[in-house]
């Protein structure tokens, strides 16, 4: 009688260890699917130029706010596939400002911008641009960083050098700048692109396809996810 009450607890506690272990293998299998992807738990905020009223860089009759917008959700999209959490300052035809704002229009959609980017607590910010000088002999990407953290200059180089890689279309290395607003006011590391130049007309015919907008999406987010695994900033 009493051997057989032992066996019965021994079988009842072999169930519930077995069972515990199971369900903990499940957990923990989800976990590591979950934590597998690259950017899993990162926020990153993507920030399409201009938008409404504001066009930006204008060749032929190309405005640069739409080609930025399409290249943004391309690249909200790959980054999505690694595992993060992008926020996108607009998702539209739309600046930040209030329609009917008599003010400095630009002025309060940067702000908005970087009160945006500040209250969604971003691992980093990439924003989206295109160039166009009067000369139509410039053509070629080029990453910008404000220069106050060796982390923000890592973050640069690397979407640089990932687009050097991919794209060829320069020799460019990523660059300082000081006066652009939201990348001076991000705390994360923080990058602006200017993915080619409007005035080329050779550039322009490409930078307007979609295969090429998502070309160019996909170089920088392999940028980007080589900074998150850690790579070091490529030599200039
Ligand atoms: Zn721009």
């Amino acid at each position: 009688m009493k051997r057989k009450k032992l066996i019965i607890i021994l079988i009842i506690s072999m169930i519930l260890v077995l069972s515990a272990g199971t369900r903990w293998l499940i957990v923990s299998r989800h976990t590591l699917q979950f934590w597998h992807l690259p950017l899993s738990g990162r926020v990153i905020v993507v920030d399409a130029g201009h938008g409404g009223p504001d066009g930006g860089a204008v060749g032929g009759d190309t405005v640069e706010k739409a080609l930025n917008l399409a290249i943004a959700r391309n690249l909200r999209d790959y980054l999505q596939e690694s595992g993060a959490l992008v926020v996108m300052t607009r998702d539209s035809d739309e600046d930040l400002a209030d329609e009917d704002y008599t003010g400095r229009h630009k002025t309060q959609d940067l702000l908005r911008r970087a009160d945006l980017i500040e209250k969604a607590h971003p691992d980093a910010v990439i924003s989206v641009h295109m160039n166009a000088i009067p000369s139509t002999r410039w053509h070629g990407a080029q990453t910008f960083f404000y220069p106050k953290s060796v982390e923000n200059e890592r973050f640069a180089r690397l979407i640089q050098d990932a687009i050097r890689k991919t794209l060829n279309n320069t020799d460019r290395y990523a660059k300082p700048i000081g006066h652009v607003y939201i990348l001076k006011k991000a705390s994360p590391p923080a990058a602006l692109v200017e993915v080619g130049f409007l005035s080329n007309p050779d550039e322009r015919s490409m930078l307007v396809k979609e295969s090429y907008q998502k070309k160019v999406a996909a170089a920088i987010s392999v940028g980007i996810l080589r900074y998150f695994t850690s790579e070091k900033a490529p030599s200039n």
